[in-house]
């Protein structure tokens, strides 16, 4: 398909080498084989920032960054498939319309809304520093002690980062 080759021709060489060792071709979809974000955003290191597969790839083949309340969807339903002809950009409320995404997939992607909007930075360095057990500590914050214990082990420190602020201490 002379189309779906232009657009893979977009992106830079280094990063599609990248990309082509990090996907298995299942059919005319290219599934992504490392951790899956929220369980359904591919996510990787790419020069040593986390980035998300999709955006990036989007970005890449139209030479523009995706706008605030956008995401990067994909129009084919295979999990995790990352082909370039297969993403397109989508408004955030399209997406949340859309039939893809079941209402387990829903439930879940509104609890991680969520989280993100109770817990401040300082909130996350008060859970960790508060000497109380885990699960009074999820208690005086409204979170699930599942979720508090994360927090205390830095699993979900990176939720609070920008995702920018490792681009600019990589290149500074
Ligand atoms: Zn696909």
């Amino acid at each position: 398909m002379t189309t779906n080759k232009k657009r893979i021709d977009k992106l830079p060489p280094e990063f599609r080498t990248w990309l082509e060792e990090r996907v298995t071709q299942v059919d005319a979809c290219w599934e992504w084989r490392l951790s899956l974000k929220d369980g359904t955003q591919p996510q990787g290191k790419f020069n040593g920032n986390v980035i998300n597969v999709r955006r990036v790839i989007v970005e890449a083949c139209t030479g523009k960054p995706i706008p605030r309340g956008w995401i990067a969807a994909c129009l084919c339903s295979h999990p995790g498939c990352v082909h370039p002809s297969h993403l397109f950009k989508q408004s955030r409320s399209q997406a949340f319309k859309g039939a893809e995404f079941s209402p387990i997939h829903k439930v879940n992607l509104a609890k991680a809304a969520r989280r993100r909007a109770i817990l401040t930075i300082d909130d996350v360095r008060a859970i960790r520093a508060s000497e109380k057990t885990v699960r009074q500590t999820a208690a005086d914050f409204g979170i699930s002690e599942s979720h508090a214990g994360g927090v205390i082990r830095g699993r979900f420190w990176r939720d609070y980062e920008n995702p920018f602020a490792g681009l600019m201490r990589a290149a500074s």
